[in-house]
């Protein structure tokens, strides 16, 4: 008998790995087949992280696993050196005929388990395309960030009209828009592509990257989506097409073991260290995976973790970080880390459940911005790209469970930092609504959740008895 065979896409960035990686478990728990496409270098970069901690079956899930392949990339030199955006471009020119390769080589090797059905990440639209020619009937787009970031993309025909942009995608004038009653607002200024480079041929060649791909959103009867009803009624009100079946990372399993599609060794020690700490009581401050800062501003959140007296935990991946910056912190050592710890890379969703954990101070990247949602821990907001601002908006002013730091020309200040460090921790209300706001989240994926049943419709969709 055959089995459903899916090919998941994901694009190559950590925030679009790890939501992809856990449906795909989720789909291999319900005897689903799935092999799982990086390109080369991520798929390196994933396994060199695996082999560091010594781990490399952990993506193992029951009787089966994910398999982990990957295709060549063929950037050439010159183009790895590229900023990302451009990458992303110049991937979907050369990638869609490796793809087309491995599905052949894939289905000439098996007969009883041919590709069946490809999910991709929503940047990459171009796979559906593939899908098409290669004669797969079920193919469909995955989307892990917010229905509202999907909304504003689909939105572009509407603000392209309304003058709001213009055909190169910048804003005719810097104001803030809502897309419809009780959507977060959005400011022109922050749509994505504005944001990607200062070189206008760059922002345009990326608009006009978007908008293909956009095409590619709007040409399907649903998009999947990282994100429930409970956390954005409105914005699934407003695109329909947007199918919730999360918060993944809310799912049990998922909480338990973040599975093989971490980029960099995580470093456990931390959790040790937040065994030390009283209940609630330290400041986690982590920026993603693309975060870099300039000397001033590092300097400015060291002195200001210093200032607000509590004991925190600091990602800052040096790898990216200056040379500057390092020998900063090296050198203020002794003084800083006596009540604090740093570490390159953490296990994130295990630190965000650690009952010493107060407060998540974050550049709000979807992830993170749910991993803090499901533990129900407060926030401190600290958006620098793309959709971060919009979620700090959910954060802040909708969900009521964080606060921002403000900017004074450009640099968050020290005082800022302490000020409302101090805020949002002696502010019981915030922990309140954070509480409220997970049991929310959490519900939607549960047996009866709204998320739970849309997923299982999807799974037996992919396996043909729907
Ligand atoms: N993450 C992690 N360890 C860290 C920092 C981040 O495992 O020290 C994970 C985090 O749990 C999340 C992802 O990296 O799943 C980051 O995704 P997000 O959308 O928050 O931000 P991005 O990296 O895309 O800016």
């Amino acid at each position: 008998m055959s089995r459903a065979h899916v090919l998941a896409l994901p694009a190559p960035a950590q925030g679009h790995v790890n939501p992809l990686m856990d449906l795909s478990h989720e789909l291999v728990k319900h005897g689903i087949k799935v092999t799982f496409v990086n390109k080369d270098s991520t798929h390196k970069q994933i396994m060199k992280a695996q082999e560091a901690k010594g781990e490399e079956n952990k993506e193992q899930v029951g009787n089966d696993r994910v398999q982990l392949v990957s295709i060549p990339d063929s950037l050439k030199q010159d183009e790895e050196a590229n900023s990302r955006p451009e990458r992303v471009v110049s991937i979907s020119e050369v990638m869609p005929k490796k793809l087309e390769k491995l599905i052949q080589d894939i289905n000439e090797e098996s007969d009883n388990e041919k590709i069946s059905c490809v999910i991709a990440d929503g940047t990459i639209g171009w796979a559906l395309e593939v899908a098409e020619k290669m004669g797969i009937q079920r193919a469909v787009l995955f989307w892990p960030a917010s229905a509202s970031f999907l909304a504003l993309f689909l939105s572009i025909p509407k603000l392209l009209h309304d003058g709001i942009i213009d055909g190169d995608g910048r804003p005719t004038k810097d104001q803030i828009i809502q897309l419809a009653p009780e959507m977060p607002a959005m400011r022109t200024t922050h749509f994505l592509w504005t944001q990607v480079s200062d070189n206008l041929n760059a922002q345009k060649n990326f608009f006009n990257f978007i908008m293909r791909g956009s095409k590619n959103l709007e040409s399907k009867d649903w998009v999947i989506c990282n994100s429930s009803i409970e956390l954005e009624s409105p914005a699934f009100a407003f695109a329909p097409k947007a199918l919730p079946i999360g918060p993944l990372q809310g799912r049990k399993s998922n909480q338990i073991n973040h599975l093989a599609g971490s980029f960099w060794p995580e470093d456990s020690t931390c959790l040790n260290w937040l065994d030390l700490q009283p209940d609630k009581s330290v400041i986690y401050v982590a920026f993603g995976s693309l975060a870099k800062f300039d000397h001033t501003q590092m300097q400015e959140l060291a002195l200001g973790l210093e200032l607000s007296n509590k004991p925190f935990l600091w990602v800052v991946r040096l790898d990216i970080n200056d040379v500057e910056n390092y020998d900063f912190l090296k050198g203020i050592e002794d003084r800083l880390f006596s009540r604090g710890k740093l570490v390159s890379w953490a296990p994130q969703q295990k630190v965000l459940s650690h009952p010493s954990i107060a407060c998540f101070l974050s550049h709000c990247g979807w992830n993170s911005t749910i991993e803090g949602v499901i533990n129900g821990v407060p926030f401190l907001c600290w958006p620098y790209f793309a959709d971060q601002f919009l979620n700090e908006t959910y954060i802040c002013d909708i969900w009521k469970v964080g606060l921002r730091l403000d900017r004074n020309s450009g640099i968050i200040s020290r005082e800022e930092i302490a000020s409302k460090i101090k805020q949002v921790l002696l502010d019981e209300g915030f922990r309140g609504r954070a509480s409220q706001l997970k049991e929310k989240a959490v519900r939607g994926v549960k047996y009866d959740g709204s998320s739970n049943k849309n997923l299982n419709n999807f799974i037996d969709w992919i396996k043909g008895t729907k």
